[in-house]
């Protein structure tokens, strides 16, 4: 058995490496064109640029070998580690690099040399830091000492996404934030780490948003420094006690209209249609889960068959929205259930519809429902049976 201090740690501390390595990437890429790293907005530098090294699939496959890697060495016992990521890419002469994270620093550099043939600048910074010990960041230290219990990691697996919004960490676009919600830019930017046991059932997840603390257009303007923001819980399978991070904190704001996040294009008439909700579209599926996390929007909704999200995409914030009471389900199954069901919706099992993490890599094409709070879920439910004339009013 494994206390969950020790492997809430771990998972901290990987995904914190990750972030890191996301930003020298990025860095380095822009310093490349002498352009400010922060400052440069309302520019799609990734494809303007010279090299043709693809940096965000390096990026990417980075993040994920050494979160893969790192776990593995860590906690050896985890029964399956997976993600986004199928650990190759293309380096500058268009041959393949494997992405491999070696026992030995020096074998690590030369394969990173091959990615990033002309900055060795860049690849003794990501050697280092790779083959590195990370410390739990301060401000996460004190709060980890809230973990109690245990777990057995033969229960245990994982799904990875490295770098989740790929196209704001790319296209650098002005960030627009509103209300505390990100909507374009990037602050959009999440690594999720997601653990999940034998039942399928997340227990544990970190979300990091790697260039946070700039969420805020004024911040974003005075060159300050990107900061890490961490948010993470874990649920005991056992006991169902647990605990979740201080910026998981949920600012319960009473709205007349639920605020619900959705995928840009992909809205169900029924949504449109209906005057009691105000829809929003900021990027990343961990962002938008962010929001419902914070109580910054109600619900994330992601229709059928719109093949947008995936299982890496909401492992993590999953096991955080569950610390708080709420979960994310099938939409196809919830609603299917409720279209026989005759009891009162405010005491319909929702949780019997959660997603199921020992599926497999395709697209969640059922659809989903992210909520915090039970009452809105079942608002949007009741209004939807109503829709389809499966309710009366
Ligand atoms: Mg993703």
């Amino acid at each position: 058995m494994t206390n969950f201090l020790t492997f809430l740690e771990g998972l901290i501390i990987t995904s914190e490496k990750a972030a890191q390595i996301s930003r020298i990437i990025r860095l380095a890429y822009l310093t490349a064109d002498g352009a400010n790293p922060i400052a440069t907005e309302n520019k799609d530098l990734w494809e303007s640029h010279s090299s043709s090294t693809d940096f965000k699939t390096l990026a990417d496959v980075l993040c994920q070998s050494v979160i893969d890697t790192d776990l593995q060495h860590l906690f050896p016992e985890i029964r399956r580690i997976r993600g986004e990521e199928n650990g190759t890419f293309q380096s500058d002469d268009s041959s393949n690099v494997r992405v491999q994270i070696n026992s030995e620093k020096e074998a690590t550099a030369r394969m990173l040399a091959k990615a990033l043939p002309d900055n060795s600048e860049t690849v003794s910074k990501l050697s280092s830091i790779i083959h590195s010990r990370l410390d739990v960041p301060d401000s996460v230290r004190a709060e980890l000492e809230h973990c109690k219990g245990s777990l057995n990691l033969a229960d245990i697996s994982i799904w990875i996404d490295p770098i989740d919004s790929t196209k704001e960490y790319v296209t650098c676009k002005e960030t627009v934030a509103d209300g505390g919600i990100c909507y374009k830019g990037l602050p959009c930017v999440t690594v999720l780490i997601g653990a999940y046991n034998k039942d399928g059932l997340p227990v544990a997840g970190v979300v990091s948003r790697p260039f946070g603390g700039m969420a805020d257009k004024q911040k974003a303007d005075s060159k300050s420094r990107w900061e890490n923001e961490i948010y993470w819980a874990y649920r005991s399978p056992e006991t169902g006690l647990g605990y979740a991070s201080s910026t998981c904190k949920h600012t319960s704001t009473s709205r007349e209209k639920l605020k619900i996040a959705t995928s840009a294009g992909e809205h169900m008439s029924f949504l449109v249609e209906n005057p009691n909700y105000q829809l929003i579209s900021p990027k990343g599926a961990g962002n938008k889960i962010l929001a419902v996390v914070n109580g910054l929007a109600d619900l994330y909704i992601v229709t059928i068959e719109s093949n947008v999200v995936h299982r890496w995409d909401t492992c993590a914030g999953h096991a955080i929205l569950k610390m708080a009471g709420g979960g994310i389900v099938s939409y196809k199954d919830t609603l299917d259930a409720l279209t026989s069901y005759q009891g009162d919706l405010a005491s319909f099992p929702f949780s019997k519809y959660e997603i199921d993490y020992r599926g497999g890599e395709e697209p969640l094409k059922d659809g989903i429902v992210a909520y915090s709070q039970p009452e809105h879920i079942v608002r949007l439910f009741s209004d939807l049976l109503v829709y389809l004339k499966l309710r009366t009013p």
